[in-house]
């Protein structure tokens, strides 16, 4: 890939990045760290070339293996809430995709861990954070049901799959005062939820309605 392309121009340029920073202000995203990190992060690249002149629409876009990357407007408001218990060390994503929220994350918090269960996925995600040079991402091929064990426990957990329950597990890998993110629900509802670690156990919060891929057991090669 050369600059220009990193870069971008007409469709892909940063005029139109500024203008998805508009539409995400007008939907109500505040924090300036996030909306600078989504306005400089080239979001084209995380989607095939057919599809980079809608890189910069606020919307959902198909990625292959029945899978999208995340809307920008979701991206920033999980990002935004978690950077809401101050600055972040290390935070674990369920669901790279192609890896465009933890290449986000990367820019705003320590060291991120992602986990992705679809191995060719996993594997253009790695080239890309390598071309953007995002050396505090750890990748890892395994069923994110199970989160990332060896590596917590973590200050937040953000899941970009949804499962029809909270995983216990998945929760037991937050630090005291840490939050997980996740979509809970099925195909026709879901709920963006915000689980807390307290001293004493937990405390959910439902933040608004969601719809995301299905979080999946096993992995696909
Ligand atoms: N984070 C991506 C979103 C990818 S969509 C982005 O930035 O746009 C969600 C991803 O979760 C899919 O790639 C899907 O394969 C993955 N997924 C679903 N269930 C999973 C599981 N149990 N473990 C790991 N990844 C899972």
């Amino acid at each position: 890939m050369t600059p220009l392309q990193l870069q971008g121009i007409g469709m892909t340029s940063q005029r139109t990045r500024d203008r998805l920073v508009d539409r995400l202000k007008e939907r109500g995203i505040r924090n300036p760290d996030v909306l600078e990190v989504i306005a400089n992060t080239p979001r084209h690249i995380f989607v095939d070339e057919a599809l980079s002149h809608r890189a910069y629409e606020d919307t959902a876009l198909p990625i292959g293996f029945g899978q999208t990357i995340s809307q920008p407007y979701i991206v920033a408001r999980m990002t935004e809430i978690l950077l809401e218990q101050g600055p972040l060390e290390s935070v674990l994503e369920i669901g790279t995709g192609c890896g465009y929220q933890a290449v986000v994350l990367a820019q705003l918090v320590n060291r991120v861990y992602s986990v992705e269960r679809i191995a060719p996925l996993q594997q253009k995600a790695k080239d890309r954070m390598k071309l953007l040079r995002a050396n505090n991402v750890k990748l890892k091929h395994a069923d994110g049901n199970w989160g990332w064990s060896d590596e917590g426990p973590f200050d937040a957990i953000l899941s970009a799959a949804a499962p029809d329950h909270i995983p216990v597990q998945l929760a037991e890998q937050l630090k005291v005062g840490g939050q997980l993110i996740i979509p809970i629900g099925d195909e026709r509802k879901q709920v963006l939820t915000l689980v807390t670690r307290n001293e004493d156990g937990f405390s959910k919060k439902i933040i608004e309605d969601v719809m995301f891929v299905p979080m999946l057991s096993g992995t696909q090669k």
